[in-house]
């Protein structure tokens, strides 16, 4: 059997050796999915939510071990890892109150009674990232079990572990075979036969902006359900009248948050021109102090990057000669190690400034007015999120009526909640993920005409 090999970030060791899934396999898996949809569609509404609710609790037993799994694999921070063992278990707990509450409409008509139903899909083929293995699959994997779907899931190839070991915990509580499926395997092989396969209903997809643009013409061919989370270069637009000591010391954490490789990373700030240099006073002591070391550490607030090859590219972006304007401090010795860095000032052409780094590096640009800085954070093709630091709430409204992004908040970098919708505005993907929102995205409507008139 082909494997690859997991690696350490932190350490540059081999954990782990994974069976990379062939074609053939992933069509074998891909049928069991389409059989195993036939019985999971029926199971009765209040039989999947009393499984979906053991899947959390199991998930919740094992959050420890998951969390030290992922820590492992992808060089989060335990207390990071922590939070998204728990996202899991909460978006579970969440979507298992759907199956008995998923209700359809009764819509007055003439002549019959009319009424929806929301019908299952079919397979849900959910592909997902090296960033956040943990929540990004359960996004995707909850609301379509919740639904009815049967789920085939792809990790990314780098951070195969905490999703294979969510898939033992799945049949453990009992879901049955076939209705929740990890085939770890190569994007171009095993996710490319979701795009391709005729009995796979939708894709769920969340990645770069380049691979999500190849999933969502191949899904054109079948006119195959897709919903895309791509990438993002989101803005911190921090207005004078803002707490400027909140905002600063906020700062380094909305970017460097999981060593930057957040689709949600603030990595452009924004400064009212008059808070400029008091704000930039500020940021130097706030990101000095970003504890950056061992992921296994309590203490440890940011670790490596996730492999070789993202340092690389980070790196490429900051050649010698960038405009450092300062950086914090990082380990040396083994590990994808970067440190903290802030550039500034930039030009606006620049590709620190209009592409993804998804690493610990941020941009700062002074605006003048309301108006301008809507105006630069709008300048860019992304719309994820985005934050607007201010005390007044009328411009705190405007603002973040203006930024064309799916997820803002003010005086705060929040962006996931599992309570409400989560997703981009233009090149940063199509549909919502999780709130209730998701399940519309994993259902469609039918519509029922029943004749009561001769
Ligand atoms: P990627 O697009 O390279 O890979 C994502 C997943 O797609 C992986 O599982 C990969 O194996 C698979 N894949 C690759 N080629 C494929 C193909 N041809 N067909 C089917 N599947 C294929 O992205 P990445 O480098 O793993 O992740 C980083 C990117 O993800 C960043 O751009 C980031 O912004 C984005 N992201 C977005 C969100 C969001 O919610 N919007 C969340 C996390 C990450």
């Amino acid at each position: 059997m082909n494997t690859f090999s997991v690696i350490n970030p932190a350490t540059e060791q081999i954990i782990a050796e994974v069976p990379s899934i062939s074609l053939a396999e992933t069509d074998v898996a891909i049928e069991t999915a389409a059989n195993a949809f036939e019985s999971w569609r029926r199971v009765a509404p209040g039989d999947r939510a009393r499984l979906l609710r053991r899947f959390a609790a199991l998930v919740d037993a094992n959050l420890e071990p998951l969390a030290q799994l992922e820590v492992a694999n992808a060089g989060h921070t335990i207390s990071n890892a922590r939070w998204e063992a728990g996202n899991v278990r909460d978006v579970l707990d969440y979507y298992a109150g759907a199956p008995e509450r998923h209700t359809g409409l009764q819509i007055p008509v003439p002549g019959g009674v009319d009424i929806t139903f929301r019908e299952p899909l079919g397979v849900v083929g959910v592909i997902v990232p090296w960033n956040f293995p943990m929540p990004i699959a359960a996004w995707g994997f909850a609301p379509a079990l919740a639904a009815g779907n049967t789920v085939i899931l792809k990790p990314a190839e780098i951070t195969p572990l905490t999703a294979m070991r969510l898939g033992e915990l799945a049949l453990e509580a009992g879901i049955p075979e076939g209705v929740f499926t990890v085939l770890t395997g190569k994007g171009s092989v095993v996710g490319w036969r979701f795009v391709t396969h005729q009995k796979v209903a939708k894709v769920c997809f969340t990645g770069s902006t380049e691979v999500g643009t190849q999933i969502m013409a191949g899904c054109a061919e079948q006119i195959k359900r897709v919903t895309l989370e791509l990438g993002g270069k989101s803005a911190n637009v921090v207005f004078a009248d803002a707490d400027l000591e909140m905002a600063a010391a906020r700062a380094p954490y909305g970017v460097f948050d999981n060593a930057g490789q957040d689709c949600c990373a603030r990595s452009r700030i924004l400064v009212e021109r008059s808070a400029y240099d008091r704000f930039m006073e500020l940021l130097e002591p706030a990101v000095a102090g970003v504890v950056v070391g061992d992921p296994t550490l309590e203490s440890t607030e940011m670790g490596p990057l996730v492999s070789s090859s993202q340092l690389e590219v980070v790196t490429s972006f900051v050649p010698d000669g960038a405009p450092v304007a300062f950086r914090g401090s990082c380990p040396t010795g083994p590990g994808f190690w970067f440190p903290p860095t802030v550039l500034a000032p930039v030009d606006p052409a620049a590709a620190v400034v209009t592409e993804e780094i998804f690493g610990p590096v941020v941009v700062v640009i002074p605006f003048e007015d309301e108006a301008d800085a809507i105006s630069i954070a709008n300048d860019t093709s992304f719309g994820l999120s985005g934050s607007i630091w201010t005390r007044d709430v009328g411009r705190a409204l405007r603002a973040a009526r203006g930024i064309e992004a799916g997820n803002l908040s003010v005086n705060s970098h929040s962006s996931v909640r599992y309570w409400t919708p989560f997703g981009g505005f233009k090149r940063s993907g199509i549909g919502r993920e999780l709130g209730p929102d998701a399940l519309d995205s994993f259902t469609e409507v039918k519509n029922v005409f029943l004749a009561t008139d001769d």
